[in-house]
């Protein structure tokens, strides 16, 4: 067995944690110094060296996007199937098991998941129900409050209220939240992992069954995982499972949404004879970028010490901008841009990255100026937008009629006349009853309990489900979606709108449609037992939190510090450091370590960069409709001089601001490079087989491309679903 491409391009301490024989082992180092990529190495060498099977491993990662990229390079790596593999993230991973045995986990065969949105909107009308003052009980803090109990493993029940009358109301809050989530089939994100967790805490043969079978857990970004992921993995590993995990307390960012760094700490201590491996080498950043970070990081207590170093050169120095106002800043930026893109780089190579998502907004307005190709990681996603969401609600329904967060989103919309009281009598009826609302809205009917016209409008609803159902059962998920929207005329909906608006929804509803149209059941869920329905649906839900990007598109990329984590660029622009932004201004009042995380999260920024770090802030910003005078961030006077160099904000203003080149230009007169595909080639699709690019249009996850089939004839695709590969 040639073992040597494994262990090729690793240096001694990487190689030592790949093929380390200790029951466990902890890589803990800091960034850029290729934990990752140890992972996916250690992956690899477990397979093809030790020849243990493929079925035997699980790894986890922090986004879907990651699980996708270790994939693909464990597959390049062992150069066969990664499929029977499983990667994923801890919330993908946990699905699919309550999937696989959702009788065990006390589940309808057809749950959803309920994503963050459907989550608040149900909490905001069970509180107004239940008769809470809604200003003293607010949806958004008891979806703080359930999450954050049940990210701890709690369940009602097991929650101490101590008497204090806050806990107890919040508590009676999550006990009638769950009734009703259990009623209906609804499984939220943190149930998802509570659940997964119980399944095997409750039963034992399921746990004594995966125990045997998957041998060896490996995990990433283990600094950000929280109190029930931790308990999950240990009680998967019990005494027999080799667990090996890699992080950097130095980046833990999540401590406020509950992720606990003390697991680092605590791993040693709950698993016997870890191996704990130091990698102290670089292999991203140039010297200044590093040591600036390394000094700012120097700040932080109580850290469990690293010493990162580059056999690099020190690269250009860090550049700083202090602009005038936050336009003056976009202006800077999307111009230092422009100007490398003029030397011949390419835009996916840059990111800017900034401590809150609204701060997109200006970069975005300057980018679309100047004609530059920009992706926003976390703004309001396909998936999340409001028609997309209704007519998947109609499909949900179709699936499965209980779905109670799914009726209540369509009952009347399109406006069919029933009215806020009709709904509110089927939800007393519903809850005197302990029934679904679909049952309780027949029930009512034959009962009697409704008349007039709320009889006869919610009896044309329940004929319109029921015909659904009958009509689209054995149709193909594409035709399902088109189905739905056409029976429930949808579209009308929206005609109030304004044109742009509505045009711009008809145009996502049949994106919508393609997307489903091109759906291939991944092989991952058709193991689980899955339908394309369910499938398709699952995980429409599961990705509204998180980006569609496709790593193909020539596009700059925006995005929070937080979602910037594992990646890298050569070119980062990070931006808006004052006082009170960044650090943000909660973090400066409160005590708690907060000011601390910040500056990791300041730290995990600067890391990103491997060529040239641009950081940027404004004199006077405009906030909340105010402008307000700000001080420079206070984590810039924590970083070495020598290794920043001012860029005098006159110099860039006075001067005239010329392009010899315009990007647009530029942009046509070569092979279009926002482009994956070019007119002309040949593809491959899973389904419709061989055939040939013909057109192409939109950006992101709204990219479509027309390809003329050789059996299937020519079809618009979307392409984040279509999954197309080269061919010929
Ligand atoms: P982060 O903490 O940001 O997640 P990381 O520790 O996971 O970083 P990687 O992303 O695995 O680091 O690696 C950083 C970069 O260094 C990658 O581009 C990787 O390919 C490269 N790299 C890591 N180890 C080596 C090596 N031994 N030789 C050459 N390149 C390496
Ligand atoms: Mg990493």
């Amino acid at each position: 067995m040639d073992v040597s491409h494994i262990l090729d391009e690793l240096n001694e301490p990487q190689r030592e944690a790949v093929t380390s024989d200790a029951p466990h082992a902890l890589v803990l180092a800091g960034a850029g110094s290729g934990k990752t990529r140890v992972l996916i190495h250690r992956l690899a060498w477990l397979i093809q060296v030790q020849h243990e099977s493929p079925l035997s491993v699980l790894a986890v990662t922090f986004t879907n996007k990651a699980a996708g990229e270790m994939r693909e390079r464990a597959q390049q790596l062992l150069e066969t199937s990664t499929r029977p593999l499983w990667i994923g993230t801890f919330h993908s991973i946990a699905h699919r098991l309550l999937r696989m045995h959702w009788r065990e986990a006390g589940l309808p065969e057809n749950f959803q998941i309920l994503d963050a949105d459907d989550q608040q909107r149900l909490l905001r009308r069970m509180i107004r129900e239940e008769g809470y003052d809604e200003n003293q009980w607010p949806a958004r803090q008891a979806q703080w409050f359930i999450n954050a109990r049940k990210d701890e493993g709690q369940r009602p029940a097991a929650i101490e209220t101590l008497d204090n009358p806050l806990t107890e109301t919040w508590t009676q809050i999550y006990r009638l939240y769950q009734d009703y989530c259990d009623r209906a089939g609804l499984v939220d994100f943190a149930e998802l992992l509570l659940r997964a967790h119980e399944l095997w805490l409750h039963n034992d043969d399921l746990l004594a069954h995966y125990r045997q079978r998957l041998q060896h857990i490996l995990v990433d970004e283990f600094q950000d995982t929280n109190t029930i992921q931790y308990a999950w993995v240990r009680l998967l590993a019990g005494d027999t499972g080799s667990v090996f995990v890699v992080g950097d307390d130095d980046q833990s960012i999540y401590g406020w949404r509950g992720a606990r760094v003390e697991n680092v700490r605590q791993f040693t201590r709950d698993f016997p004879h870890v191996q704990t491996v130091r990698l102290e080498q670089n292999y991203r950043s140039t010297g200044n970028i590093l040591s600036a970070a390394n000094a700012l990081i120097a700040n932080n207590e109580g850290r469990l010490g690293k010493n990162l170093w580059t056999a690099g050169s020190d690269g250009d120095p860090i550049r700083l901008y202090s602009a005038y106002n936050e336009q003056d800043e976009a202006r800077f930026v999307v111009s230092q841009l422009e100007q490398w893109m003029s030397e011949g780089r390419r835009a996916d190579e840059a990111a800017i990255v900034y401590r809150t998502s609204a701060q997109s907004r200006l970069f975005e307005e300057h980018l679309r100026r100047q004609g530059v190709p920009y992706r926003v990681y976390g703004g309001l996603r396909f998936f999340e937008r409001a028609e997309v969401k209704d007519a998947l609600a109609y499909l949900r329904l179709v699936l499965n009629p209980n779905d109670d967060a799914a009726f209540e989103r369509v009952i009347n919309t399109p406006a069919r006349g029933i009215g806020q009281k009709t709904v509110a009598t089927l939800r007393l009826q519903a809850r005197e009853s302990g029934l679904p609302l679909w049952q309780a809205a027949r029930a009512g009917l034959e009962q009697g309990v409704l008349t007039g016209r709320a009889r006869t409008t919610v009896q044309a609803f329940v004929e319109l489900i029921l015909a659904m159902r009958e009509r689209l059962g054995d149709w193909t998920l594409g035709n399902q979606m088109q189905g739905v929207i056409d029976m429930s005329n949808l579209p009308s909906h929206y005609e109030k709108e304004s044109r742009e608006k509505m045009e711009a929804r008809l145009e996502n509803l049949s994106e919508l449609v393609n997307a489903a149209d091109s759906f291939v059941l991944p092989a991952d869920d058709e193991e689980a037992g899955m339908t394309v329905l369910q499938s398709f649906l699952s995980r429409a839900a599961l990705e509204a939190g998180e980006t569609q990007g496709e790593d193909w598109e020539d596009c700059v990329q925006l995005m929070t510090l937080h979602s910037a984590k594992g990646l890298e660029f050569p070119l980062v622009f990070m931006a808006g450091l004052e006082d009170g932004l960044f650090p943000h201004q909660r973090s400066v009042q409160e005590s708690g370590g907060r000011l601390e995380e910040e500056r990791r999260l300041c730290y995990v920024g600067m890391t990103r960069a491997m060529e040239n770090l641009y950081l940027s802030y404004a004199e006077v910003r405009r906030m909340f409709g105010s402008e307000s005078y700000a001080r420079p961030s206070r984590f810039l006077d924590e970083m070495p001089a020598e290794h920043l160099q001012e860029i005098r904000p006159r110099a860039g203003v006075a001067r005239p601001f010329v392009r010899s080149t315009p990007v647009a230009a530029r942009r046509s007169a070569v092979a279009d490079p926002s482009q994956p595909y070019q007119h002309g080639e040949r593809v491959r699709h899973q389904k419709f087989g061989e055939g040939t690019v013909v057109s192409f249009e939109g950006q992101g996850e709204h990219a479509r491309v027309q390809v003329n089939f050789h059996e299937a004839g020519a079809k618009w695709l979307v392409l984040a679903y279509a999954k197309l590969e080269r061919s010929g």
